[in-house]
């Protein structure tokens, strides 16, 4: 496929942080961005040249966005995927593709998906019956998760399960047709790893990184993860693995965990930017927000080395107040860069920016600067 030539236009379903991030690269590289999103003003809204206000299942919504844009992509993996296949009936290239968004979106697919491209995954379950849950206890066994096959982020939409009592309970509270039992695996890391494609099948990984949640939301990164060099190979090798296999074109983040035996599963796979490669921005030649445009634009693709140790933190609101206070007392720290989202309200928990410390020396550095920081911002 030709290029598209920058003054050329790209739409993106949904205006959170990473389709903002992905703007400001876009526009670095010349092209024009139509956004559609519900919510006026939303982050991405305030940075790019058009925003169609409108549902996501909006059809005539969809369809102008068709006529605006050469290429459009998605930020965000619960946008009905009818929408994207709507826009792909109408001639459009969406990338990634309603295949790969619809793998992503449903756990049962997304994890028969991972085993038939050979990679490791925890055993699992299908549910959709208290007789399908009274097996998986047999087959599969505590400790387990059940987890929602769609809708759920963040934690939202799973419990632990312990004993048979805990089974039935989460049954009944999930209350939800499509269910998926798995084991809890004992893991010493959990890792992701960044991938793009392009449509020429040209492939780049960024290295695999630790993250560590806080209340199952994403709290920090740590670039590159502690691991040895074969566990580093083996991660990038098998997001690369689901990369060729999904026949992506754009970037995937790919979540695994590390098992003391030094054996990678993967646990979900993100067909877009992801929270754990927001230290791209800085610490690579070629961010994933940039990876991600030139990827869908037909471009090459472009390096995924790292300048230094990066460490990432969140900056979540805590309902306290909109306006943050402290900024001008980290950015005393010359190695750190900041990003906020330009949400009009800090509600508890909520992701309202992100912070980057990049030390040329270690990674203990770089979390002890990005620590530092956060913690002298406060929201008033
Ligand atoms: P998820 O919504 O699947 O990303 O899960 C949220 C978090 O729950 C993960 O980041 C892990 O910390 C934990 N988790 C999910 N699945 C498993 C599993 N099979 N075994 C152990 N921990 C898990």
């Amino acid at each position: 496929m030709n290029p598209i030539l920058p003054g050329g236009v790209i739409g993106i379903l949904g205006g959170g942080q990473l389709g903002r991030m992905s703007t400001f690269k876009a526009k670095q590289l010349g092209y024009k961005v139509v956004v559609l999103d519900p919510t006026p003003g939303c982050p991405c809204g305030q940075v790019v040249d058009e925003q169609i206000v409108a549902s996501f299942d909006d059809e005539l919504a969809l369809r102008q966005l068709a006529e605006k844009c050469e290429v459009i992509t998605y930020e965000f993996e619960n946008v009905d995927s009818r929408a994207v296949e709507l826009l792909e009936q109408l001639g459009r290239k969406v990338f990634p593709d309603s295949q790969a968004l619809k793998i992503s979106q449903n756990r049962w697919a997304e994890k028969e998906f991972l085993r038939r491209s050979g990679v490791g995954v925890a055993d699992f379950f299908k549910v959709a019956s208290l007789a399908d849950l009274e097996t998986a206890m047999q087959q599969i066994g505590f400790p387990g998760l059940l987890k929602t096959a769609t809708g759920g982020y963040d934690g939202k939409g799973q419990v632990v399960l312990y004993n048979e009592d805990d089974a039935r309970q989460a049954f009944a509270t999930l209350n939800h047709p499509a269910l998926i039992w798995e084991k809890k695996v004992t893991f010493v890391k959990e890792l992701s790893v960044i991938c793009g494609r392009n449509q020429a099948g040209e492939i780049v990984t960024y290295p695999a990184v630790e993250n560590i949640h806080v209340e199952n939301i994403l709290d920090m990164s740590l670039a590159p993860a502690e691991a040895p060099a074969h566990v580093q190979a083996e991660a990038q090798h098998i997001a690369r693995t689901i990369a060729e296999q999904l026949k992506l074109v754009g970037v995937c983040g790919v979540e695994m965990f590390l098992l003391p035996d030094e054996t990678i599963l993967v646990n979900e796979i993100a067909p877009r930017p992801h929270n754990s490669g927001h230290y791209t921005l800085e610490a690579c030649l070629c961010s994933q927000f940039e990876q991600h445009i030139r990827a869908i634009c037909g471009l090459p693709l472009g390096s995924t080395d790292l300048k230094g140790y990066a460490v990432m933190v969140n900056i979540l609101g805590t309902g306290a107040g909109n306006r943050l206070a402290g900024l001008e007392q980290v950015l005393q720290n010359s190695q750190l860069a900041v990003h906020l989202y330009g949400k009009s309200s800090a509600a508890a928990r909520r992701k309202m920016g992100h912070l980057t410390a990049l030390s040329p020396h270690s990674l203990a550095e770089a979390r002890g600067w990005a620590l530092e920081a956060r913690a002298k911002l406060k929201w008033v």
